[in-house]
């Protein structure tokens, strides 16, 4: 079969060129060919395999293209990588791989394309188009990868076992890419991880989160995050999400199940947002609930405090998985933090402090944190579901209203604290924050408004309280 159509970009034309000038058999192998079948787009990063190689190949291009692109080369490896319009081309000599138990970085010996196409993960990333002048664009597909695209499903090409336990990264790619592709992985694929869900620990942190934030920017998260579940992974990997499984019942009274309750949370929210740190703290929204989860009598199921608790652990959690422990994960920590903040302002009726107050406190992310609590909402009930989703509408509009006339978003004191100092001549001290802290509250409150006039007169009330002379050379 021919796919010479997917290779009209004059850039294969040259690496076909270049090949035949050092007599290479060349292939486009992997996700570019993946990706043009299922019709996905075309992929940016191209792969190559020379029969022979790469990194000689990929010099030859770079002399055949306007202005010789610099060539990448990675020694260890055996790669090289050039850049040309908006692709990323790698070049690799075919290889065959062996591999030792502690590590996933095998022994590489030079190989056929078979032998390549053998060390590949899935049947559906060994497809190979040859570059060759007399086949070109004829497809390799020694393991029935087309029928594999077509039928939706993840296969190694060997036996699965080997393919997981030899490299454990695979398990989470095979569940990525089901994710992705909204693929089935097949059943003996799916046994095998399960079997080697342990070997997982050998895998860098890094490498684990890439593939995390992959699920987490599919268009149903929850698909990947059942599978990391059902094979054992998830337990090595994000254990708090475990602790949140399962349905406890003390006297006839059970809570819900937060693990499943999670994933809807995700699912909804990523039908609004794409910002993969807002899906973060939708996947972690509730993790707190298991530390603090008790039981009585008087009122059933609490799980006092776990927004607090949830935020501490977003913190641990970031540092274990070696992610960021920036701005991002203080954005995570939060929307974790603040998760309930809006549920309760949607549940009774609707103050214009209580709205000021969550402006105030949430600032610039209060958009964020609506759209969190509006995917919180999972009732199945559907009176109430619509009941709390009319409701945030209200908050929404009301947080409009309230900022046009308060602007308290990003809150700036409308005295300073200097201000203070000079009208009552004071050094630095605990009555300067005394008197701050009560104009903030009066503007929260809705007592003053947030303007200078209003606010100066509450500070001299509130300093002649506090028994402070109002300074005369002013
Ligand atoms: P995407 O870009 O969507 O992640 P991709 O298939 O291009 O998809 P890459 O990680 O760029 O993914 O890998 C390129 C190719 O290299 C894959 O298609 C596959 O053939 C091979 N490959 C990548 N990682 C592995 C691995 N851990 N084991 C075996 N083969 C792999």
């Amino acid at each position: 079969m021919s796919y010479k159509e997917a290779l009209q970009h004059t850039i294969f034309k040259i690496i076909s060129k270049s090949a035949k000038e050092l007599q290479l058999d060349t292939y486009v192998i992997g996700g570019f060919v993946r990706d043009y079948i299922l019709k996905r787009g075309t992929h940016k990063d191209i792969d190559i395999v020379a029969i022979g190689s790469g990194i000689k190949l990929a010099k030859q291009v770079s002399k055949n293209l306007p202005n010789d692109p610099k060539v990448q080369v990675f020694k260890t490896y055996g790669t090289a990588m050039l850049k040309f319009e908006d692709l990323e081309i790698e070049f690799v000599g075919a290889r065959k791989e062996s591999y030792s138990e502690d590590s996933r970085n095998p022994i590489v010996e030079n190989g056929s394309l078979e032998d390549d196409q053998n060390r590949r993960d899935f049947t559906i990333n060994a497809l190979a188009l040859s570059l060759g002048e007399n086949d070109f664009g004829e497809l390799l597909d020694p393991f029935n990868g087309v029928a594999d695209l077509k039928n939706k499903i993840i296969r190694t090409p060997l036996n699965p076992d080997i393919t997981y336990s030899d490299d454990p990264l695979r398990m989470l790619r095979a569940i990525r890419f089901a994710t992705q592709l909204g693929f089935e992985i097949e059943k003996e694929s799916l046994n095998a991880i399960t079997r080697n869900n342990e070997r997982i620990k050998i895998i860098t942190k890094e490498r684990i989160v890439t593939e995390l934030n992959k699920i987490l920017e599919s268009e149903q998260p929850s698909v990947g995050f059942i599978l990391l579940e059902k094979t054992g992974l998830l337990k090595h990997i994000l254990p708090e999400l475990i602790a949140l499984k399962g349905i406890d019942e003390v006297e006839g009274q059970r809570h819900k199940d937060n693990f499943y309750h999670t994933l809807e949370v995700v699912d909804n929210i990523s039908k609004h947002t794409d910002n993969l740190w807002l899906r973060w703290a939708a996947l972690l929204h509730d993790i707190g609930k298991a530390p603090t989860k008790k039981f009585s009598k008087k009122v059933g199921w609490t799980f006092h405090g776990h927004e607090f608790e949830g935020s501490k652990m977003v913190y641990h959690l970031f540092k274990r998985l070696k992610m960021p422990l920036n701005d991002k994960m203080k954005f995570v920590q939060k929307m974790v933090f603040m998760s309930s903040r809006p549920i309760v302002l949607a549940q009774d009726d609707i103050t214009d402090s209580a709205v000021r107050r969550l402006v105030f406190d949430a600032g610039d992310y209060v958009d964020d944190l609506m759209t969190l609590c509006e995917a919180d909402i999972t009732t199945k009930n559907p009176k109430r579901f619509k009941k709390y989703h009319n409701n945030f509408k209200i908050v929404r509009k009301k947080i409009i209203e309230v900022e046009e006339r308060d602007h308290v978003r990003n809150f700036q004191p409308p005295v300073s604290g200097e201000e203070i100092m000079k009208t009552f001549n004071l050094k630095p001290s605990r009555e300067i924050g005394i008197i701050k802290e009560a104009i903030k509250e009066a503007i929260l409150e809705g007592d003053i408004p947030n303007e200078f006039d209003a606010a100066y007169k509450l500070m001299i009330e509130k300093g002649e309280k506090l028994g402070l002379k109002k300074h005369e050379k002013r």
